[in-house]
């Protein structure tokens, strides 16, 4: 049986993991949070990967979990009402589709029940029968040869794995240790996002609010059956320093950016002074020539992250988790387990469908891709190819 070590337990490592392990595969998933990492805004499930979720048979459970938004308002910096749609919102676009709009916990949840049914989860356990996670730990060193990797971990003792896939997010270490500097391949977009939860001190009942005022702005909307509320600032600038990366110091800038705005900003800011839990993140691209390197390769956001203003990186990272599986469990199969083979149709058939959906990003600078765009990119990859 072949072993593959996922570095990172997102969306697109619970994915793979679920996937290799009904294909004949023992993956381990190394996440270096000490538990399944919260946090974050709904994210979407849309067309193609829609069907990656039937497959891996967690689309009803996902349906179960989807936002239920009846519409939204857009404000101008004093709180006046621009505008109100009853058709569609800024994160989930259309309300009568059938993608699935749902909290990125609750689907990162669902992924890993998945992978690990029949096993377990551990914090540096041992073996199941699903696929096996490692809480709290990451990867340090990577030492290929022609048989297999040699892993150095920041706790566990070092040990060897047929194959690595870095599905470690936009500041991927399996990208770094594997590929070189993260400079080399980051594509800034020139803004910051930062999102966190709160009560829901505004009383919104299944209604977003979206202010924006000059280059900065907010979306508020109410999750957990309008007990919570999910609040994401956006604002333009270049990268922070590196000295000003740290949650303490991305607090402050997001405080001291969004300081201006007006409405409930004083309201929101002392949330987020309070909040558990801060994503703060540059809007980046992620573009590489290539994905794999020897025995190591790249999946989701560490390889290709298109970033949230594209709205399509949980859909790339579930359409990519599928394509590695397929073109690994075919290579163990058809060419005596050549991962040269395998990481070769990875490659040539999901690039495609990553540049389409990277570009709906860029498309429009004022606000979200078109409509059709967004229709076209989501449906442009067949599962069975
Ligand atoms: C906390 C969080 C909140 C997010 N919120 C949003 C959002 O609101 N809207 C949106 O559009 N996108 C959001 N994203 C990004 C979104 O999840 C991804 O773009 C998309 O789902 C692709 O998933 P991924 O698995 O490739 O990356 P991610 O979802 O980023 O998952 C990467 C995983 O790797 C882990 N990790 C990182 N470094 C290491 C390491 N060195 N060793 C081991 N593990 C590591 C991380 O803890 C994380 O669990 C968020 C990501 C995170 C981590």
């Amino acid at each position: 049986m072949k072993t593959v070590l996922i570095s990172g337990g997102g969306i697109a490592g619970t994915a793979l993991a679920a996937l290799l392990g009904c294909r004949g595969f023992a993956p381990t998933v190394v996440e270096r949070a000490p538990g399944l990492r919260g946090g974050g805004q709904a994210v979407d499930v849309r067309g193609v990967a829609l069907e990656v979720a039937e497959r891996l048979g967690v689309l009803e459970r996902a349906r179960a979990h989807r936002t239920r938004m009846r519409g939204m308002t857009v404000l101008d910096g004093d709180g006046q009402e621009l505008y109100r749609s009853t058709e569609s919102t800024i994160s989930s676009g259309r309300l009568d589709s059938d993608d699935i709009e749902l909290l990125r916990d609750d689907l990162v949840r669902i992924l890993h029940d998945r992978a690990t049914e029949g096993g377990g989860t551990e914090r540096r356990g041992t073996e199941g029968r699903g696929a096996r996670f490692v809480f709290g730990d990451g990867v340090t060193a990577l030492d290929q040869d022609e048989d297999g990797v040699r892993v150095s971990f920041e706790h566990a003792e070092p040990r060897r794995y047929d194959l690595v896939v870095g599905a470690d997010g936009l500041h991927s270490a399996v990208r770094r240790l594997a590929f070189g500097p993260e400079e080399r391949y980051a594509h800034h977009l020139g803004m910051h996002l930062a999102i966190f939860s709160a009560d829901n001190f505004l009383g919104l009942e299944d209604w977003q609010l979206w202010l924006r005022d000059g280059e900065a702005g907010y979306g508020v909307y109410p999750v957990r059956d309008n007990t919570e509320l999910r609040i994401s600032f956006g604002f333009a600038g270049e990268p922070l320093p590196e000295g000003r990366r740290d949650p303490q110091s991305q607090r402050a800038v997001v405080a001291e950016r969004m300081a201006a705005l007006r409405w409930e900003t004083p309201r929101l800011l002392k949330a987020l002074a309070e909040a558990p839990d801060v994503y703060c993140d540059t809007m980046t691209q992620i573009r590489m020539d290539r994905w794999s390197h020897g025995r190591v390769v790249l999946l989701g956001d560490a390889g290709y992250c298109a970033s949230p203003l594209s709205g399509q990186g949980t859909s790339l990272a579930l359409v990519g988790a599928h394509v590695l599986a397929d073109a690994l469990a075919d290579a163990l199969t058809r060419s005596d387990g050549d991962h040269r083979a395998a990481f070769t149709a990875y490659e040539e058939r999901l690039r495609p469908f990553v540049e389409l959906n990277q570009a709906l990003a860029t498309e429009n600078p004022g606000g979200p891709a078109a409509e059709e765009s967004v229709e076209r990119a989501k449906n442009a990859i067949s599962l069975d190819g």
